[in-house]
């Protein structure tokens, strides 16, 4: 299946096909700034998979951490789209929001639940992590 989706003033567009690999929901501190405080939504595609169709996304990497994700966003309204996550070679982690239909996420698991505020909510169903499953 494919999907598409853009960043909130159009400037950026971009289209993905399946698989999805994995729906998260993550509490860390990090995602909450770039949230706006809630969990952060997101699903892990396949680089290969995803293309830009219209516009040149931004890149911001912090240079004072180890191994940064490098993020991706638009330069006009700010809106962040996906993520390069080192631990995650070949993988991106793009923001649910910015799918034009976003009806069908189901969160896989929650991570990062140590950081985990006291109103975040995670689905009594799905397993949720300190962190991550393999740390
Ligand atoms: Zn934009
Ligand atoms: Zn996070």
């Amino acid at each position: 299946m494919s999907h598409t989706g853009r960043c909130y003033c159009g400037e950026i567009e971009y289209e993905f096909d399946d698989p999805i690999h994995a729906q998260l929901l993550c509490h860390c501190r990090e995602c909450r700034y770039l949230s706006g405080g809630s969990s952060n939504t997101s699903i892990v595609i396949s680089e290969d998979k995803f293309r830009i169709t219209k516009g040149t996304p931004g890149t911001f990497k912090r240079d004072d951490i180890e191994k940064p994700r490098i993020r991706h966003f638009c330069c006009k309204c700010g809106t962040h789209i996906f993520v390069k996550s080192p631990p995650r070679p070949g993988m991106l982690v793009l923001k649910i929001g910015t799918l034009d239909d976003h009806s069908w996420f189901k969160p896989s698991s929650a991570i990062y639940c140590i950081d985990q505020q006291p109103f975040h909510l995670i689905p009594d169903n799905i397993p949720s992590f300190k962190k991550t499953p393999s740390s």
